[in-house]
């Protein structure tokens, strides 16, 4: 697991931040408005607080045309200053990589465009519906699977488009479970938020709405009490975070999953699995734990995706269940995610498991149990 003297420091008491904000106030500092208006964009602002590799100049330079960079004070201070291996310096800054250009790449990977009834709308599964409602996020990041749309303002979604998105859930009966997506949700006010919930949870056949959100990570003070006294007017409401790496598990993180718990959201954590980030056991095992102390339940583990520019990020798919086998049995059940792969083309997802069956004969089935010892157990045929 990355460790380093910076991260101890900084992100255990949540205080110490890098010399541009030494002084700022701490009424400033955990006022996300001020956070929002002093994100770092251009490279002279980030080079204000981290000292940039000729690498990461370069990629800067290179890369910020086609994705922009924003990057909020809070999450600056969670990165290592100097060092350009740092997880959480990974996830927010340009990288050389994502000029290289490889054939198997997609620019809309999950053919999101390509099954959306209305704008805005994807509807790929029966039952629900991912609805975009912003394209804004605090922080955009380096491995978003959606790059080509988030932070793209000419893709913005209008409040015509919204309500278009509404129109057609309240049409189409089939959807009982609507995910809020963007971009970020709660880049929206708290009267828009409530507007929208409002206006969904009202439509007969919406069981629940679901919230995917990074503001946890990015920029916990948006989780404020007045916007958890709106998610308390609404349920069931159930809220996908994206934490990625115990460096973003600060005090202030916990105290943003304890306003959106106390407001009876259910939580659930959505993480990407990232080479150089998160890609071994004892970094998932240590976010997790973390997590579920938190009461938010780890839910998947993404497989990261066939996107473009971000395959210098991707792990072999052998990880992801090697990770799954020293997490099953090691920890709380709990503890272990859904590891799924994303299929491109709009496939949809498919969870993959380690495989536990070492030999079959006849009705005895022999598994190899979670410390690797070999255990037979007898099979019924249904005739016995
Ligand atoms: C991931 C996803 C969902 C939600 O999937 P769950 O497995 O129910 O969490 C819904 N629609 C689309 C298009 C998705 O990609
Ligand atoms: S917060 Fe989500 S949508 Fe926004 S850039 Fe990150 S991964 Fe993409």
């Amino acid at each position: 697991m990355w460790v380093s003297a910076a991260f101890t420091t900084r992100a255990s008491d949540g205080v110490t931040r890098p010399s541009p904000w030494r002084d700022v106030p701490d009424a400033k500092w955990f006022d996300w408005t001020w956070q929002q208006q002093n994100r770092l964009t251009r490279l002279h602002e980030v080079e204000t607080a981290l000292t940039l590799s000729t690498d990461e100049r370069d990629a800067f330079a290179s890369t910020s045309e086609r994705f922009r960079v924003s990057i909020t004070p809070y999450y600056a201070s969670l990165m290592d200053p100097v060092d350009p291996q740092c997880p959480v310096r990974q996830q927010a800054l340009p990288h050389p990589s994502e000029l290289v250009v490889h054939d198997f790449e997609l620019e809309d990977p999950l053919a999101e465009e390509a099954h959306m009834p209305v704008p805005g709308i994807t509807h790929r599964y029966p039952d629900r519906v991912l609805f975009y409602v912003i394209h804004h996020c605090p922080v955009y990041c380096r491995h978003c699977t959606r790059k080509r749309k988030v932070s793209d303002p000419t893709t913005a979604a209008a409040r015509a488009q919204v309500d278009e998105g509404i129109a057609y859930i309240a049409r189409t009966p089939s959807v009982r479970d609507v995910l809020l997506s963007g971009g970020d949700p709660l880049s929206l006010s708290d009267e828009r938020l409530d507007e929208i919930l409002g206006r969904l949870l009202a439509i007969d056949h919406v069981e629940l709405v679901r919230i995917g959100t990074r503001n946890p990570v990015t920029l916990p003070m948006r989780v404020t009490d007045a916007l958890g006294d709106v998610l308390r007017r609404h349920r069931p409401v159930y809220v996908h975070t994206h934490f990625n790496h115990p460096a973003e598990c600060t005090p202030e993180a916990a105290r943003a999953l304890a306003v959106l718990a106390d407001a009876g959201c259910v939580l659930g954590n959505q993480m990407v699995l990232l080479r150089g980030v998160n890609d071994d056991a004892e970094t998932v095992r240590t976010l997790n734990l973390w997590l579920l102390r938190h009461r938010c339940r780890p839910y998947y583990m993404f497989q990261c995706d066939m996107a473009q520019g971000i395959t210098h990020f991707r792990t072999p798919v052998q990880t992801g269940l090697d990770i799954l086998r020293a997490l099953r049995g090691w920890s709380s059940g709990m503890a272990v995610p859904h590891f799924v792969i994303d299929l491109p083309g709009g496939g949809g997802k498919i969870e993959l498991t380690p495989d536990r069956v070492l030999d079959r004969d006849g009705d005895w089935i022999t598994f190899q149990n979670f410390q690797g010892r070999p255990i037979r157990f007898r099979d019924v045929s249904g005739r016995d």
